[in-house]
């Protein structure tokens, strides 16, 4: 079921001195449909408005045109505090002089309305009203606890409460339940400043996710994490948005994270939408040379060709390269393989006779234990192929590069869409 839609959007910023007066186009025509629940990332190189989309979302920037909509409910005029959708930032933005405990029960309390401030928070002294603890005891020790939890985590939040102490305590129960969901709950008292990277980061997840959104956007909330905490992090992440069934919009220049984390993938490049697929797709059946180049890693080989005359099932291509590649005879074109279907032997393999494999020298060496790259030289061109650990090969060999045909991609030389 579609949920968020973003339709036609556009967006131009007033321009610098650069630019002569004339407004500079970031985002161009975007169309993107997320569904209901579904965990959307949008990928792409630095400055290609990713944040500058969320941010339209997030009632942060106003839209130059198009049209922005959540269930069917318009947003453009919206102010950020109606539209129910919450941010996580790559800086994280908790309030340092708040505790995790008030940071979490910020949101809450701004939509309880002004009596808010009026209470002093439990973290701070006061004991909390008992019922909402009591009932998140019950869900906690029940035997299929996270499932009520969870079904009292997404109760829609009283709008009317007669007493301060009443709403207290519903904010002191879910904010308790979203920091056992974290395992942040010893740190509640604790103020940002005595947080680590990756304790502040779950803290900024968990202000989202207590004020149970209909939308979550992420703007590369694991940036600033070790690498290891990353992979942690982000399998946590994945975990409680499929719980949860938010509909995430989750940013990232990161293509692994995109792989790894997204139901569905759209990779933008200066402004535009190059492909929205599931991460195999993508990987599998890119649609222009951009989202082949941008999408795996290493990057894919990519050949310029002549197509001429198909020779058995083939097409012949070009300039002293046996490549075998398919498509139309007479085009101009680039072939693309991945350097997971390149491998290196000194004799032809796969019963592909040897005229099909690409001849070059080693370069250089990666080894990364689990497997290792090798940069080849082919006719004063770098090309990427990998090998098992334990193979026996040398920088300065002479190599066979085999490229299994099927694999093969092509794309227009001139309008650089798959062929
Ligand atoms: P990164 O991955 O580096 O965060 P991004 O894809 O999120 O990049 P945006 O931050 O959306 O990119 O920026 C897109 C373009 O819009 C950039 O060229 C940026 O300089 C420009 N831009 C962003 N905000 C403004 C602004 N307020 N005024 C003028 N230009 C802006």
């Amino acid at each position: 079921m579609t949920h968020l839609v973003i339709d036609q959007l556009y967006k131009t910023f007033p321009a610098g001195p650069a630019h002569r007066g004339e407004a500079t186009a970031v985002l161009r025509r975007i169309n993107l449909t997320v569904h209901a629940g579904e965990f959307m990332v949008l990928v792409g190189p630095s400055g290609c408005g990713k944040s500058t989309l969320l941010r339209l979302l997030a009632g942060l920037e106003t839209v130059t045109a198009g049209t922005l909509s959540v269930g069917g409910r318009r947003l453009n005029e919206l102010p950020p505090k109606q539209r129910n959708i919450a941010m996580v930032f790559q800086s994280y933005a908790l309030y340092p002089h708040l505790t995790v405990y008030d940071n979490l029960a910020f949101g809450l309390r701004r939509m309880r309305g002004p009596m808010a401030a009026a209470k002093p928070s439990p973290a701070s002294g006061e004991k909390p009203g008992t019922q909402g603890n009591q009932d998140l005891g019950w869900a906690l020790s029940h035997s299929t606890w996270w499932r009520e939890a969870l079904t009292m985590a997404t109760r829609p939040f009283p709008k009317r409460l007669r007493y301060v102490s009443q709403a207290e305590a519903l904010i002191d129960q879910r904010v308790r339940l979203v920091a056992r969901m974290l395992q942040i709950e010893p740190l509640l008292n604790r103020h940002p400043r005595q947080l680590s990277g990756g304790q502040k980061q779950r803290v900024a997840l968990g202000r989202a996710m207590a004020r149970n959104p209909e939308v979550f956007l992420m703007d590369e909330p694991l940036s600033n994490l070790d690498a290891k905490l990353r992979v942690e992090t982000r399998a946590q992440i994945v975990t409680l948005q499929r719980q949860l069934g938010i509909t995430t919009l989750y940013v990232t220049h990161d293509q692994v994270e995109a792989m790894t984390m997204g139901d569905r993938i759209a990779v933008m490049h200066q402004g535009e939408l190059q492909q929205v697929a599931p991460p195999l797709e993508l990987y599998n059946h890119p649609a222009n040379r951009f989202v082949a180049e941008f999408i795996g890693s290493p990057t894919m080989n990519f050949l310029p060709v002549q197509i001429k005359a198909p020779a058995g099932g083939w097409c012949t291509a070009t300039s002293g390269c046996p490549y075998p590649v398919p498509g139309r005879s007479g085009c101009r074109a680039m072939t693309a393989a991945r350097p997971f279907w390149a491998f290196v032997r000194n004799i032809s393999v796969w019963g592909v006779p040897a005229p099909k494999n690409l001849p070059g020298q080693v370069q250089r060496l990666e080894a990364l234990g689990s497997e290792t790259y090798l940069t080849v030289t082919m006719d004063n061109q770098l090309l990427q192929a990998r090998i098992a650990p334990d193979y026996p090969v040398q920088v300065g060999q002479e190599v066979w590069l085999a490229i299994a045909p099927e694999q093969v991609h092509l794309f227009d030389a001139q309008t650089e869409q798959a062929l």
